[in-house]
């Protein structure tokens, strides 16, 4: 057959690379039957005698049930926290450096564990929680010991005191992570803790619990209560803490600051996200297509600063679709707990139907849908790796919060457009540049509303840099020296 006769392979529909099994072993991990709250050093049973489950996204299977705290329980929570205040404030800053010290060192000997429990209780895949959610939730301590006794130097010539009680209330995208992002910090400004995980991944928080015991952390200088958003409202609301921190979403996040308007406590927001990832004509298009997928392919997309609407210069829109869809199509979707699982299962059923009615929306506005062909487990919470072509930017795909892994795909033609469209959202927690020319990235950044700017790659996190939002993404910042500020009173 001549050549030109030849019919085009159709790369989009070609089946992946075949690959065995390779569960994770999960017999090293222990789940107790059911966990108490974790307050003044001890478990302890709930006052409110009511306790919750906690499934597995993946399976639907129950992992254990979870004491879920009343006002009483919030309120002793509260107090051991207080009463831990007065000698963990006063302790000699050298000495609260090594206790978080250790506390780094332990998530590192248990992170195996850690990472299985983590990928159980959320369906997140093992070689995410393995590889980036543990170790970074180590990094984070093991880098706040080391402010603990220097923080003169952060805020050099200035009086420096920490708050008391910090009230800290966490999603579900990150448990661990988001821990150490919280909990770190404050401790190592000599503030104590009153920690609420959410309420569909609170596993690793009680293994964090048991940490601080082996730790031998002072009794009271973290606190652990295990609840809904009432219980979350109940820490935020205590006229004892003063200062709160709450990642989550905006629409909680709003609630959170009414409640606390006037009250005199501090306040830090990390909220939902809406990012542009914007890829210009000169960027290397394979490294692009990477970037792009792991901005929003990763961890379900269950992540606020998701490169969620794609910006593609309209030159290289074709191109960078085809290679786009041919990537989608290597995606493995399924058991979190294989190894070689890139996306696993959506955190709850109550997120998952949130996906599948924007996803509808989307259709139903005109956007054209693409996904992959890929078979899913019958049982668990899944959605396949999903693109929108032909989005328009009233589109609800294009402006809201999906929290999926569901990419929204716009064109642009000039850098001034593509700086309007990735500015034109209620949300600035994050952006990505794709492009081989350094001035324009200086020039991007410094025209888009962003907390976080990357360049030639996304999702990167590190300890030492600050992270928080502009507008509806909330304010303040986690991370880096910056994160220090929140937790200090400065004369
Ligand atoms: P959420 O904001 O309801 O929950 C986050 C945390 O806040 C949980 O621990 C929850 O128990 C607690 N909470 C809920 N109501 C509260 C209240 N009134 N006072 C104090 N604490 C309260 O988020 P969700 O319902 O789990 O998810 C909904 C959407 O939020 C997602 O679809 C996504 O768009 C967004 N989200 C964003 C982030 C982020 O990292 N920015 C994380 C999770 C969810
Ligand atoms: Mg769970």
């Amino acid at each position: 057959m001549a050549l030109a006769k030849r019919p085009t392979t159709d790369l989009t529909t070609q089946t992946p690379f075949q690959y065995e099994a390779a569960p994770e072993a999960v017999d090293h991990v222990r789940i107790a039957g059911s966990y108490d709250l974790f307050i003044g050093g001890r478990f302890v049973a709930p006052h409110s005698r009511k306790r919750f489950a906690t499934v597995n996204p993946a399976t639907e299977e129950t992992l254990a049930q979870v004491a879920e705290a009343d006002e009483v329980d919030v309120d002793h929570a509260v107090k051991a926290a207080a009463n831990a205040f007065r000698s963990w404030s006063r302790l000699d800053p050298g000495r609260r450096a090594r206790y978080i010290f250790r506390l780094s060192r332990l998530i590192q000997e248990r992170a195996r564990e850690l990472a299985v429990v983590e990928t159980m209780d959320g369906g997140k895949p093992i070689k995410e929680s393995r590889d980036v959610d543990i170790p970074l939730a180590a990094a984070h301590f093991f880098y706040y010991a080391g402010w603990a006794d220097k923080l003169e130097w952060a805020v050099p010539n200035r009086r420096l005191r920490p708050l008391g009680v910090a009230g800290q209330v966490i999603p579900w995208n990150f448990p661990l992570l988001m821990l150490a992002w919280k909990v770190a910090p404050a401790l190592a400004t000599g503030n104590t803790v009153v920690l609420k995980p959410a309420e569909t991944t609170p596993l690793t928080a009680m293994l964090f619990a048991e940490i601080c015991q082996q730790a031998e952390l002072p009794p009271g200088v973290v606190n652990v209560v295990t609840g809904a958003g009432q219980t979350g409202s109940m820490v935020v609301g205590h006229p004892e803490v003063r200062k709160v921190a709450f990642t989550g979403s905006t629409e909680v996040g709003k609630l959170i600051r009414r409640q606390v308007a006037g009250r005199g406590k501090r306040l830090t927001l990390e909220l939902g996200g809406k990012a542009a990832n914007i890829v210009f004509e000169d960027a290397p298009l394979d490294q692009a297509v990477e970037g792009v997928v792991n901005g929003i392919y990763f961890n379900q997309g269950h992540v606020c600063c998701a490169g969620s609407r794609l910006l593609v210069q309209e030159s290289i829109l074709e191109p960078l679709l085809q290679k786009l869809k041919v990537r989608l199509g290597t995606l493995r979707v399924g058991d979190p707990l294989d190894k070689n699982t890139d996306v696993g299962a959506i955190n709850s059923k109550q997120q998952l139907e949130k996906i599948e009615g924007l996803v509808e929306s989307g259709i139903e506005e005109g956007a054209e849908v693409y996904q992959p062909p890929c078979e899913l487990p019958a049982r668990g919470y899944w959605f396949r790796p999903t693109l929108f072509t032909g989005v328009a930017q009233s589109h609800r795909i294009a402006r809201e919060e999906i929290f999926g892994p569901v990419l929204s795909v716009l064109s642009f033609r000039t850098p001034e457009e593509a700086v309007e469209k990735a500015n034109n959202t209620p949300y600035g927690l994050s952006a990505g540049v794709w492009t081989d020319k350094g001035s324009r990235i200086l020039w991007m950044a410094e025209r888009m509303r962003a907390g976080v700017v990357w360049a030639n790659t996304y999702n990167r996190f590190d300890p030492t840099s600050p992270f928080g939002g502009y507008k509806e993404s909330g304010f303040g910042r986690e991370g880096g020296l910056h994160g220090l500020l929140p937790y200090l009173d400065v004369d």
